[in-house]
């Protein structure tokens, strides 16, 4: 919630709805160090609704996932596989999956606790955990892919889809309007926090 303050000067009341925040908007006066401390550290981040939804579907998929990874490293069946056409080659080594599995379950555990406490790194593990995701399992299939027409088609969709998912959360993590009001807020307290130590 956006907390309500009166401004010393002027009287009139305002709510502080981002940092930094140090003038009255009525008045336009610097407000007092003493006032502008103690409205940061009452301050409560506000993240936008995006990345709350992000933060439970992190968590509920990263639980999930953690659950299933024992049996992220059994070889995968590939009678569903030749049902549809792909050959068994065209799957990676057990070892290789369970791994990526692991390093997956992590980045999305990871970037949801730290989306849960207001941790601006969050925003480069989000970024991380969609390269996880997305890249190292389109490079180590690359080469099994590469012999036949289904395989090139299998590979150019990864390859784009990679790249598109990339370009988007890079986006929205870095230029999209609330997510920069609100990282910004997050380094600005973090900044100011170590500060006062
Ligand atoms: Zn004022």
């Amino acid at each position: 919630m956006a907390q309500s303050c009166i401004c010393p000067h002027c009287g009139n009341s305002f709510s502080v709805r981002e940092l930094p925040f140090t003038q009255c908007p009525h008045c336009g006066r610097e407000l007092p160090d003493a006032l502008v401390a103690e409205l940061e550290s009452n301050y409560v981040p506000q993240r936008p609704f995006s990345l709350s939804l992000q933060m439970y579907a992190g968590y509920i998929l990263g639980l999930l996932m953690l659950a299933a990874l024992p049996w992220a490293f059994q070889p995968v069946d590939t009678s569903i596989l030749e049902q549809l056409g792909i050959p068994p080659m065209m799957t990676l080594p057990p070892i290789l999956m369970g791994t990526l599995s692991v390093f997956k379950t992590a980045f999305l555990l990871l970037s949801s606790r730290q989306l849960h406490r207001h941790d601006p790194r969050s925003r480069m593990t989000l970024l991380l955990m969609v390269f996880v995701f997305t890249v190292p399992e389109t490079a180590m299939m690359a080469p099994m892919l590469s012999g036949s027409e289904l395989g090139s088609i299998i590979f150019a969709t990864s390859a784009i889809i990679a790249i598109l998912s990339l370009s988007f959360a890079y986006l929205y993590l870095y230029h999209w309007k609330a997510a920069l009001r609100y990282y910004g807020t997050l380094e600005y307290l973090r900044e100011r926090g170590r500060d006062r130590v």
